[in-house]
């Protein structure tokens, strides 16, 4: 019984690819009798707009979705603080001041992230006053794990590259909203039972880094689905910036929603988007 989920950021309104998506893995979960589980990742900042998760929830049903929603992130914030404090305990840990623009400058190369943080600071402690992010250390991770392997449903038996990314950050500098994507998705994973985690293939390089944080923090370890991802004319992943009309436009504009989803589990998409063959996807 597969039991996955669609885990979207409150950070702006949800498009045609959220939609695709979300009918993936919610269609993944009904053919096996499983779970199809709704989880608001709200813990960006000053990112998250509370507001949109009810937008969210109105724009699934319109879709014809049906779903049961889990915590949003928010509300656990002490279990990643416990997980952070238990990977620190285990010396994987260092604190890191610089800011993106000193990364950018100095990296040489970049990752799924972006530009990979190049180490700069590693050895220098930061003053007790000094705000700080903290960064997994890779190397002595992945020493301590030996070799780690994952499965993608579509691409198959992966072997784990946590080094591709860096020494990523886990605790973030932001007192507020403390842990990272990478942290807080592992953690919510595991928490909510997921045997199935699917989501877009943009992710796919992330899944190196949580494969690694599920053997340091004992956790079970799912399968994976990276779907295509809806591209629009110009070969680049949609977004709300680049004008792709939101799901709440459609809804609001008379739009029926169940035939927009029939459309696109057929794989036909409306004017000038494609789904991405590979992982090569323009940013
Ligand atoms: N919250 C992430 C997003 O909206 C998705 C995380 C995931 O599916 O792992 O892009």
């Amino acid at each position: 019984m597969v039991v996955t989920r669609f885990a979207p950021s409150p950070n702006g309104p949800l498009h045609l690819g959220h939609a695709y998506s979300a009918i993936v893995a919610h269609d993944l979960a009904r053919a096996s009798g499983g779970l199809f589980l709704l989880r608001i990742e709200d813990i960006d900042g000053a990112r998250s707009r509370p507001e949109l998760a009810e937008e969210f929830r109105e724009d699934l049903a319109w879709l014809g979705l049906s779903w049961e929603e889990v915590p949003a992130q928010s509300s656990r914030v002490d279990e990643y603080e416990v997980a952070a404090a238990t990977l620190a305990a285990m010396g994987l840990l260092y604190p890191c001041k610089c800011t993106r623009a000193e990364i950018a400058a100095a990296a040489t190369r970049t990752g799924p992230d972006g530009p990979v943080y190049p180490c700069t600071c590693k050895a220098d402690l930061p003053r007790p006053d000094e705000a700080v992010a903290w960064r997994l250390d890779v190397a002595a991770a992945m020493a301590r794990c030996g070799p780690l392997t994952w499965h993608d449903e579509l691409a198959g038996e992966q072997q784990a590259r946590p080094d591709l990314a860096g020494d990523v950050v886990l605790v973030r500098k932001d007192a507020e909203t403390p842990a990272s994507y990478h942290l807080a998705v592992t953690l919510d994973d595991a928490a909510d039972g997921i045997t199935l985690v699917t989501r877009g293939a943009d992710l796919f390089a992330a899944t190196h880094i949580h494969r690694l944080l599920q053997e340091l923090l004992g956790l079970t370890v799912p399968r994976w689905h990276h779907h295509a991802l809806l591209l629009d004319e110009e070969g680049r992943k949609l977004a709300k910036r680049r004008n792709s009309p939101s799901l709440a436009d459609r809804r609001m504009a008379g739009e029926d929603g169940a035939a927009l989803a029939q459309q696109l589990r057929m794989g036909q998409m409306p004017g000038g988007i494609t789904l991405s063959q590979s992982l090569d996807i323009a940013p």
